[in-house]
């Protein structure tokens, strides 16, 4: 409660700004993930690694756009890309050079050979999905139960125990995550626990004798919506196996995962290759930004024509020099060594908080991601998650930072993002601040 009221006063030009806002923006956001109550924190504007909100406060920023801003804001590379094509036009609907550059480069990075575009990362999943399905001449789609890939009705399944009860584990329920979700599509997505191979060859071959084989597993390599959740040892293996065996299309969803922990995303990082892979988020360096990437037998069915994979904004001209410029220019193989470094001090700092102040919890970081899990266990999946999450605990960590100067995203369950741009002194206050947290807390 003090936190809370400490940080209603320092955001008094927010809730000024609110009580306009509410009159025609729809709870006074664009999204409903940026509500909160009582009022949203307004942004003014961003540099670097640091924001600054309406009521003029200071924040280092470790939200960084939901995990989109790795290059930072208002790069200064980017910039100039973006002003040097504004006066040439900004849009088509026609194919330009940076489209072919920027497939190319995503090509080499991530083993693919073939690319298309969209304009999030929901677009992304869901074109994805279209294509497996045409692939394979199935419906069902098999996704990892907690796990989020974007709001279109397919994957707004089973992300939350909120609405019913989830059943065994190689037997889970398929809950619709929200209203307005047709409870035939909620149907055809089939929920497994992540980390569980077994789970989830025993649920194939289950759905395979009721005649109703998935056409693709949809998943995160490494989830990023319980903090981060680290594959085990063997598992992308097993999975990588299991679908082939099965004949199941294997879709890597790396909007967040894609450009934040390898410069070739977590296909290159765990060294398992998907037969589609999904990127945004970090992709448009701050624009909005999707793509699709595939193998020749997979993509075939978007170039012969059977899939519609459309959009009037996909390859927007804007969008795509500011990924070319990002892929050229900031996410560099020095830019991963940095981030590297970062995210070792941070989880190392963090890990050191924990442990003197015998914390129920751990520090875990991969790439420029990471998070404090307040957990009695090991977090491996959605139910170790929801069984130990101490979710007050970070509640109070989000409040607490907030009103240090350290701008984290809202939700228990998200992650820091790191920006190449951050520096140690970024790093230092992070770790100053949950060391003050911790302390107070254990006096
Ligand atoms: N997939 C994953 C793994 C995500 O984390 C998200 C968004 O957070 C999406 C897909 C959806 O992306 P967008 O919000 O750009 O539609």
């Amino acid at each position: 409660a003090r936190e809370e009221e400490r940080l209603n006063a320092r955001t008094q030009a927010s809730k000024a700004m609110y009580e306009r806002a509410a009159q025609h923006l729809s709870g006074g956001v664009a999204s409903s993930y940026q509500i909160r109550d009582p009022w949203p924190i307004y942004i003014e504007r961003g540099e670097g690694a640091k924001i600054w909100d309406v009521d003029g406060n200071e924040m280092w920023d470790f939200h960084n756009g939901f995990g989109s801003m790795v290059q930072g804001h208002a790069h200064p590379a980017i910039g100039e890309a973006i002003a040097k094509r504004y006066p040439m036009g900004t849009h088509f609907g026609c194919p330009t050079d940076d489209d072919i550059v920027v497939a190319d480069e995503l090509a080499k990075r991530w083993g693919l050979p073939k690319w298309r575009y969209t304009n999030s990362g929901s677009e992304a999943t869901m074109d994805a999905i279209r294509i497996a399905r045409a692939a394979t001449g199935r419906d069902t789609v098999m996704k990892i139960f907690g796990s989020y890939h974007g709001h279109h009705d397919t994957v707004m399944v089973s992300i939350g125990t909120s609405l019913g009860e989830t059943g065994p584990r190689d037997n889970y329920n398929s809950l619709a995550y929200g209203g307005g979700i047709p409870q035939a599509t909620v149907d055809m997505t089939i929920p497994v626990p992540f980390n569980d191979a077994e789970a989830m060859e025993k649920r194939i071959i289950a759905l395979d004798k009721e005649g109703r084989k998935p056409a693709c597993v949809i998943m995160e390599a490494a989830m990023m919506n319980l903090g981060v959740v680290l594959p085990e040892p063997g598992y992308l293996e097993a999975v990588r196996e299991i679908t082939k065996k099965h004949g199941v299309v294997l879709i890597f969803d790396e909007v967040k995962t894609g450009l934040c922990i390898a410069a070739g995303g977590a296909t290159e990082k765990f060294g398992v290759k998907p037969d589609l892979v999904t990127l945004a988020k970090a992709l448009g360096g701050g624009l909005p930004s999707g793509a699709i990437g595939g193998s020749e037998e997979i993509m075939k069915f978007v170039e012969d024509g059977t899939v519609y994979q459309v959009g009037t904004y996909n390859g927007n001209p804007l969008t795509m020099v500011a990924a070319r410029a990002s892929l050229e220019q900031v996410l560099t193989p020095e830019a991963y060594a940095h981030l590297t470094h970062l995210n070792d001090r941070i989880v190392k700092g963090c890990q050191a908080v924990v442990d003197k102040y015998d914390l129920a919890g751990y520090a875990v970081g991969i790439g420029s991601k990471g998070c404090v899990t307040f957990s009695t266990e090991k977090v491996v999946d959605y139910e170790t998650y929801k069984a130990n999450q101490d979710g007050e605990l970070a509640d109070l960590a989000w409040l607490y930072n907030l009103n240090r100067g350290i701008f984290m995203t809202p939700g228990r369950e998200e992650e820091w993002t790191l920006s190449v741009v951050h520096t140690d002194e970024a790093i230092d206050r992070y770790i100053t601040v949950f060391d003050e947290m911790a302390q107070e807390l254990t006096a």
